[in-house]
């Protein structure tokens, strides 16, 4: 209790790409990288926290680029929500592998394979400390898991949303291609739209501005980023109504 107490979300929705996943490789899932993940998730709820993680498929396939190639644009999402299924089986294997229970909600239906997204058994799940894994995407087209985490967080009553990733925060300008970008400790969520600071969707940043949910973008390159952004030992931005 005291644990949880000193965390900075009790509830947090844990965003992890599907090219986190990849580890150093350029295509699907590195088992390395996979445990370390699982090993952190799992690390949030030992410190008392009640997690949630959406999966994205960017390391298996999406649909934007699968348009650019040709690609019929829906296909193509449905392809990229199918891979983020595939990312979520493995996580939830990882979750378990670590001596905690996990549990497969997906939003495109398939329940040979895991659940069908319910909201209220998927927050019961949470409460009883299974770690929930979303997978699926929002299970519409068109959508990214950026927007699907957001959506989650605001159906799940969680009070965070903490996007891993591969900055170690939300900058002026891209760091990578402009030395003069600067960083900020904390922006609003106005700001990051206003400016098109691209950390995350437009829409996701505007669902979690509506439900009043602070988003916490952070780099997952120095091991324990995951549970030190729910400690606030992880260099992080904070984005809120500030
Ligand atoms: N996707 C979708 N609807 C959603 C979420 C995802 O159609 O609600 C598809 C889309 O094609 C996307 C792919 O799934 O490119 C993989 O998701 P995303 O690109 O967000 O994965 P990440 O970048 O986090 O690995």
């Amino acid at each position: 209790m005291s644990q949880a107490q000193a965390l900075r979300f009790k509830r947090p929705l844990i965003k992890l790409s599907g090219e986190a996943l990849m580890g150093g490789a350029s295509y699907g899932i590195d088992a390395a990288a996979l445990q370390r993940f699982a090993g952190e998730i799992v690390g949030c709820q030992r410190l008392g926290a009640e997690v949630g993680v959406v999966v994205g498929g960017g390391n298996i396939y999406r649909g934007l680029a699968g348009a650019a190639r040709g690609m019929d644009r829906v296909a193509g999402d449905h392809m990229g929500m199918l891979a983020t299924v595939m990312n979520a089986l493995a996580l939830a294997h990882a979750v378990r592998a670590e001596g905690a229970s996990a549990r497969v909600y997906s939003g495109l239906s398939m329940p040979a394979v895991c659940r069908p997204f319910q909201r209220d058994d998927a927050a019961a799940d949470m409460a009883s400390g299974a770690c929930v894994i979303f997978a699926g995407g929002t299970g519409n087209p068109y959508f990214t898991t950026d927007t699907a985490a957001a959506l989650r967080a605001a159906e799940m009553g969680c009070d965070g949303l903490l996007k891993a990733t591969s900055v170690d925060g939300v900058y002026s300008a891209d760091p990578k291609t402009d030395p003069s970008a600067t960083r900020y400790d904390a922006v609003s969520y106005a700001e990051v739209l206003n400016r098109n600071l691209r950390v995350m969707d437009a829409a996701a940043i505007a669902i979690a501005r509506d439900n009043r949910i602070p988003v916490l973008i952070f780099s997952l390159l120095q091991a324990g980023a995951i549970p030190g952004a729910l400690t606030g030992a992880t260099r992080a931005t904070l984005i809120d109504g500030a």
